[in-house]
């Protein structure tokens, strides 16, 4: 069984695909974007 942190170490970092930023891994896993991203896509 992997222990959570060697389960981290495997994942590639999660980056905007709009800006390249990195994002924290967050609850609301299903967002693509950063915010700084979603609050401007919601302006349009
Ligand atoms: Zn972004």
């Amino acid at each position: 069984m992997m222990s959570p942190l060697e389960f981290f170490r495997t994942l590639p970092p999660k980056t905007c695909p709009e800006c390249g930023e990195h994002m924290e891994e967050q609850a609301e896993s299903y967002m693509l974007e950063c915010d700084r991203c979603l609050s401007k896509r919601e302006e349009y």
